[in-house]
């Protein structure tokens, strides 16, 4: 603020303002001599300085002297503040400042509400503050002669109260008559006097006075003990404003972005606010109706709607301009934000949104040479693959361990005397491959630990094949239209798409300020790219999308992209929304037109106006629609979130044959040893020596060939058998040598 002093008196009495604790509210204070000379270039520096708000101490002609100069210079009007703190001001007058909305406050102290018995004089006299004190020492004074007894009265030597009279020596009286004053106590014309013991009135009461358009209205008051009480009439304030703003003209600034604000085509012989067509000009125009006020529109000098400068602290664009009071009303797609809200007022919000990412719809992809495998993801191909494998070797595995998986060869020998396993390593591999071709294989399971396994994967290679065969024709039908870019983070992510904003706007301060690991990555790439990816208007990011090259993706406010999505056919939003906000119409600080046309637009949006201004012209001017996309149904990839259980079916079968082959295997080695009447222990030992190891033959012994005490006997006469009637194969002699061991 500016304290503006017209004597040295008046310093001293601002110097009491100047030790208030400014500096905690961060407030910078000014001070200035002001006199009747030209105060116009002080008044315009002070002005480009942003400053509003005054404090003058001066006389009332000085005063009127700055009104007069500051008027020239559009320094009177709703935004800018006067406290006059030196009294008077009712003694001049005031009209030709009063439509103006200007803000006058100042202080009274003659006060003839509390003491009727002054009317008379107040109105037939214009008296003046200093009038009235000397009225009221002079009845003080006069009071307490009166009171004193004819003793003290008659005392007084009439030449020492000459003032002019310089001596030494003092009034004989004077401490006696004022020790009276301070216990007097009376109504004058400043009020209730009271004198305490330093001589000083106390208890005064001053009346806090306020410029209107009825001239100088009383809004409240100050005492020593109740401090500032301000009693105005909030109703009757907020009347007072819409009254001023009927047929006001005010200064609206604005930018040019469709649909919000755009230039009428043809422009010929256009002028003014008839240059101009969008939602927000119908908007303005809907307001305006609402108020009564009249309205200019004038473009922003730098085309932005306005950034702080980290540097200089200094706001660009429309922001500026309202901190500058170049204009009274912003209305654009002006974003609300927090950090905006510190130097401007917004209104209540019009339009709800968030920022979006544009980018190129994709092509259809020319098909794969190797689209067969599309439909399950890399991830299922090797899960397969490791589940087949594990799955044959198990077979294999389960049918050593199964008795059950020995038979007799088939042949046309009655009693071939051994027993073979069909399921060799190399069967066990080729059972699975031709059970999941769905082909089948002639060797089968016999043994119920093998059978439960080949069901389970049988199972489990119907399900497979049937997902794999249905998701095949999804893919080879519908075209692959691959995004490379699904939201924020991938674009994060990557460097080969560039991404910027328009620069000097929210979406761009959003980047700038976020704590959010994507968003920090995002902006310090778009910070630090070359040439740079900020674009002057959405136009220009808009073109730069539909570019083929460098690849770009354009980060807009989500209505906007709407608007474009809807005209631009080859171009898409991509991801949602990276915040929530809002679109408000800004007005500078303290302005008191934010509530009324706060008021007004809820209003237009009760009654629907918003609705259909945004319909109108986001859907029905649009000149060429785009063709409705049918939705496709997009083919996916099989992942193991699909087909994840089908695995877990398997391991569960898994599990069931490896338990049912374990009561197989010790089943009938019990019946074996009870057969052979030999060790239990030792058969067991037997059978798992002949099944571990692995390069132990196909074949075996039929398991009722008697063991133990007549064991070797009865295997040598079984192999004998096997030698006299079948001619061996090499296998067939490793069985011999295993036995004759
Ligand atoms: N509407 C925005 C603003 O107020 C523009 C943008 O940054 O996208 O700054």
């Amino acid at each position: 603020m500016t304290l503006f002093y017209g004597s040295d008196e008046g310093l001293i009495k601002l110097k009491e303002i100047l030790k208030l604790p400014f500096h905690d509210h961060d407030i910078t204070v000014n001070v200035q001599r002001i006199g009747r000379h030209d105060l116009r270039p002080l008044l315009k520096d002070i002005k480009n300085q942003g400053e509003s708000n005054f404090v003058v101490d001066c006389d009332v002609a000085t005063f009127l002297h700055l009104l007069n100069q500051a008027q020239e210079l559009s320094m009177v009007s709703h935004y800018y503040h006067y406290l006059f703190i030196s009294m008077d001001l009712q003694m001049i007058n005031l009209t030709s400042f009063q439509d103006s909305g200007v803000n006058i406050t100042t202080f009274k102290l003659i006060n003839p509400e509390r003491n009727k018995k002054f009317n008379d004089l107040i109105e037939n006299f214009k008296i003046t503050t200093g009038e009235a004190l000397v009225y009221d020492a002079l009845l003080l004074y006069s009071k307490v002669l009166s009171n004193l007894s004819s003793f003290e009265r008659d005392r007084p030597d009439k030449s020492d109260l000459d003032c002019n009279k310089f001596n030494n020596s003092s009034f004989p009286f004077g401490s006696l008559i004022s020790g009276k004053m301070r216990k007097m106590v009376f109504e004058g014309l400043t009020g209730r006097v009271i004198i305490d013991k330093n001589g000083l009135r106390k208890d005064f009461y001053l009346s806090i006075l306020e410029l209107t358009r009825e001239g100088l209205i009383k809004i409240g008051y100050w005492t020593p003990n109740t401090g500032v009480k301000i009693m105005r009439n909030l109703t009757q304030y907020y009347r007072n404003v819409i009254g001023s703003l009927r047929n006001k003209t005010l200064i609206v600034t604005t930018i040019l972005e469709d649909p919000y604000v755009m230039l009428k085509q043809p422009n010929d012989g256009l002028e003014g606010n008839d240059k101009f067509e969008g939602y927000c000009v119908d908007l303005i125009n809907e307001i305006a109706k609402v108020l009564k006020f009249n309205f200019t529109i004038r473009l922003v000098e730098d085309n932005t709607y306005g950034v702080k400068d980290k540097l200089t602290e200094k706001w660009s664009g429309i922001i500026g301009e309202l901190i500058n009071l170049k204009a009274d009303l912003a209305v654009s797609g002006l974003t609300i934000s927090h950090q905006r809200e510190e130097v401007i007022d917004f209104t209540k919000p019009f339009m709800n949104l968030g920022i979006s990412i544009l980018y190129k719809k994709p092509v259809a992809n020319a098909p794969d040479f190797f689209s067969f495998l599309t439909p399950l993801s890399f991830e299922v191909w090797i899960y397969m693959l490791a589940t087949y494998i594990v799955v044959s070797f198990m077979l294999f595995v389960l049918a050593r361990f199964s008795p059950y998986e020995w038979a007799k060869p088939t042949s046309c020998q009655r009693d071939p005397g051994v027993v073979v396993n069909e399921f060799t390593i190399m069967n066990s591999f080729w059972f699975t491959i031709g059970s999941l071709m769905q082909q089948g294989c002639e060797t089968m399971p016999r043994a119920n630990s093998t059978r439960i396994l080949s069901g389970t994967w049988w199972f489990f290679a119907l399900i497979m094949i049937s997902s794999y065969t249905a998701n095949l024709a999804a893919f080879l039908t519908v075209e692959r239209m691959i995004t490379p870019i699904e939201n924020a983070d991938d674009l994060s992510k990557q460097i080969e798409i560039r991404y910027g904003s328009v620069y000097g706007g929210s979406t761009m301060a959003f980047f700038r300020e976020s704590k959010i690991t994507t968003y920090e990555r995002m902006w310090a790439s778009m910070e630090s790219a070359q040439p740079t990816v900020f674009v002057n208007s959405s136009k220009q990011g808009i073109n730069l999308v539909k570019r083929a090259s460098p690849k770009y993706a354009y980060l807009m406010e989500s209505t906007s992209l709407e608007y474009t999505v809807q005209r631009e056919c080859d171009l898409q939003q991509v991801g949602g929304l990276l915040d929530s906000k809002g679109y408000g119409i800004a007005t500078p600080r303290n302005s008191p037109y934010r509530d009324p046309v706060s008021n007004a637009i809820l209003k237009l949006q009760e009654e629907g106006v918003l609705h259909k201004l945004k319909d109108y012209w986001w859907k029905e001017k649009v000149e060429k629609k785009c063709p409705k996309e049918e939705k496709k149904d997009v083919a996916n990839e099989l992942t193991m979130k699909n087909v994840g259980g089908i695995f877990l079916l398997l391991v569960v079968g898994l599990i069931i044959s490896l338990i049912t082959v374990t009561f197989e295997f010790v089943w009938k080695t019990i019946q074996k040893a009870e057969q052979d009447r030999g060790s239990l222990c030792r058969e067991f030992i037997n059978q798992l020596k002949f099944a571990f190891n692995c390069k132990a033959s196909k074949q075996k012994p039929p398991s009722n060939i008697k063991s133990t005490s007549n064991h070797c006997l009865n295997k040598l006469s079984s192999v004998e058998g096997l030698i006299s009637n079948h001619t061996p194969s090499i296998k067939e002699l490793n069985v011999y040598e295993k036995f004759s061991n």
